[in-house]
């Protein structure tokens, strides 16, 4: 286990990598058979107008969340779109639902949840409205746009 180690570079000719010891400053190389990359991801922004408006948010790290809570408190938000409803989607919508925000939730598919079959997605759409959560299946998001004076976003959908 070789922590605060960062990998800076494969050779793959070689079949070497360059690592960084992050306590020594050392930098070493290291023979390796077979070389396994989980470095982790990170989210898809797709390349849609006005995607990098401020407002925008995408969630993976703690920090992330942060940034959506204080987008919250210090605008006093009242309504959030959620572009997506896989598992991240939907744990944020619940999220945002418990902090009193009204949600719509866009999803490209005619279900929420895309690993599980239509069926299984209709109690979970059933869950979501019965809480007040508003669903646009089968819809994409085209853009984004700013709203002049109100200071807020609209999201235009492909239909
Ligand atoms: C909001 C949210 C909720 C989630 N909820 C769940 C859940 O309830 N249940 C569930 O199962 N999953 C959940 N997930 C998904 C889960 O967190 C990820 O699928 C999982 O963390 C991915 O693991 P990973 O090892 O691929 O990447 P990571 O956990 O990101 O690990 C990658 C590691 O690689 C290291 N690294 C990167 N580059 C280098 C380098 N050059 N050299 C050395 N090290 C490097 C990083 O420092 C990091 O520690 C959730 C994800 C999100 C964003």
């Amino acid at each position: 286990m070789r922590l605060r180690s960062e990998v800076r570079s494969i050779d793959r000719e070689k079949r070497e990598i360059e690592v960084n010891n992050g306590e020594t400053g050392k930098v070493y190389r290291e023979k390796y058979d077979a070389l396994v990359l989980a470095t982790g991801a990170a989210p898809v922004r797709p390349p849609i107008p006005g995607i990098d408006l401020p407002g925008i948010f995408s969630l993976r790290t703690i920090p992330d969340s942060r940034q959506i809570r204080e987008q919250i408190a210090g605008r006093k938000a009242k309504r959030a779109v959620v572009v997506g409803g896989g598992f991240i989607g939907l744990e944020t919508t619940e999220n945002l639902v418990r902090r009193g925000v009204s949600v719509t939730i866009v999803e490209m598919l005619p279900q929420v949840m895309p690993p599980v079959d239509p069926e299984m997605a209709v109690p979970i759409q059933e869950h979501l409205t019965a809480n007040g959560v508003s669903l646009c299946l089968g819809d994409g998001v085209a853009g984004f746009e700013q709203v002049p004076k109100v200071n807020t976003l609209s999201v235009v959908t492909k239909s």
